[in-house]
């Protein structure tokens, strides 16, 4: 980005919102990532319009943060803006069973609003640690369920700036999958129905997930959770340890001994070392099984 786009980014949001080479590896769960060029925090939908129409305009490169929790970031940053909705845009309401959470909003705080207002449905998602807009790009899913089944409608900022609400027909979801994934629709809202339930049984729910979870993942570990896909049929994980690939590792970068299906970051992997070990793993299972795996973790960077 040249002095001047760089000034002009003053005009739409506030200084104090902007960080100029901000280190991504704080921003990541894996804890990886050089910086972006430009970290921008963005508190209200039209500065959000401002802000793509001027990146797309200008023609800089625009990347849009949710929690960061399926990311992969180049060791070398990401250029042009990383915009992320900040404290203004993750509200959440009800009415009459209808959760209405904002794109910023964490997984966590929707599913314990709901446990607060006794709603049931959306347990499964408590320990996910994205946010709404991540998770319904990725149609983020647990213990089975997912964000398809409980999304009602979701309000996106279109590419051209205007506003519309699509379906969760019109959303496309699929495995890990959404429409959002094919076109540059930022979701702002999503409306999230779900039904009355008995607190004790939701806050009962919850914990046992979490147990599970901190059990089978290795959660005392950076990483971006698991780091491929389910092929049909079968389990990253189980492939994974069928081609002998338990605690393989590229300098910090680890296959989990925990559970294979995560690489996790021992203290300094880089996304490089990263990178290069989900190449073998792929490489090896497919040797072993014929099936090649396809990685859930999103690669963003130079
Ligand atoms: C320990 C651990 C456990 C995990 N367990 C699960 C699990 O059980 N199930 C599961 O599905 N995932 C899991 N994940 C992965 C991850 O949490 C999910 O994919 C989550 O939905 C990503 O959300 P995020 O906000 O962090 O998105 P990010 O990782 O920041 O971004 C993911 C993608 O979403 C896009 N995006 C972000 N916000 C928006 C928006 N408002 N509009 C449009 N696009 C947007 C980004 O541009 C990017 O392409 C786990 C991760 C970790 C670290």
């Amino acid at each position: 980005m040249t002095e001047a786009q760089k000034k002009s980014l003053f005009d739409i949001v506030e200084t104090d919102r902007i960080r100029f080479e901000e280190p991504m590896n704080k921003h990541t769960t894996f804890r990886i990532g050089g910086n972006a060029e430009c970290f921008v925090c963005v508190q209200s939908i039209g500065e959000m319009a401002d802000l793509n129409e001027f990146c797309r305009k200008e023609g800089i490169p625009f990347f849009l943060l949710g929690k960061g929790s399926n990311l992969l970031v180049s060791d070398r940053g990401i250029p042009g803006v990383v915009a992320y909705f900040g404290e203004e845009m993750s509200s959440i309401s009800e009415n009459d069973g209808m959760i209405v959470a904002e794109a910023g909003a964490t997984l966590a705080a929707v599913a314990n609003f709901a446990l607060q207002k006794g709603l049931t449905g959306f347990e499964f998602a408590a320990g996910i640690p994205g946010s709404v807009g991540g998770a319904l790009r990725m149609n983020a899913g647990a213990y089975g369920s997912d964000m398809s089944q409980v999304v009602e409608w979701v309000r996106v900022l279109e590419p051209d700036g205007k506003i519309k609400t699509l379906t969760k027909e019109e959303m496309q979801f699929g495995y890990r999958y959404s429409v959002l994934q094919e076109i540059d629709y930022i979701a702002l809202a999503a409306g999230i129905g779900l039904v009355s339930g008995e607190p004790e049984r939701i806050r009962e729910a919850m914990l046992d997930l979490a147990n599970r979870r901190r059990e089978k993942q290795p959660l005392e570990y950076p990483s971006a959770g698991s780091t491929f896909k389910r092929p049909e049929g079968n389990f990253a994980g189980k492939l994974i340890t069928e081609a002998g690939l338990s605690g393989q590792r590229i300098g910090d970068a680890v296959v989990s001994e925990k559970h294979n299906g995560f690489i996790i970051n021992e203290g300094c992997a880089t996304a490089e070392d990263v990178k290069r070990l989900i190449e073998i793993v792929r490489r090896k299972v497919y040797e072993n099984s014929g099936i090649l795996l396809e990685p859930e973790v999103i690669m963003v960077g130079d």
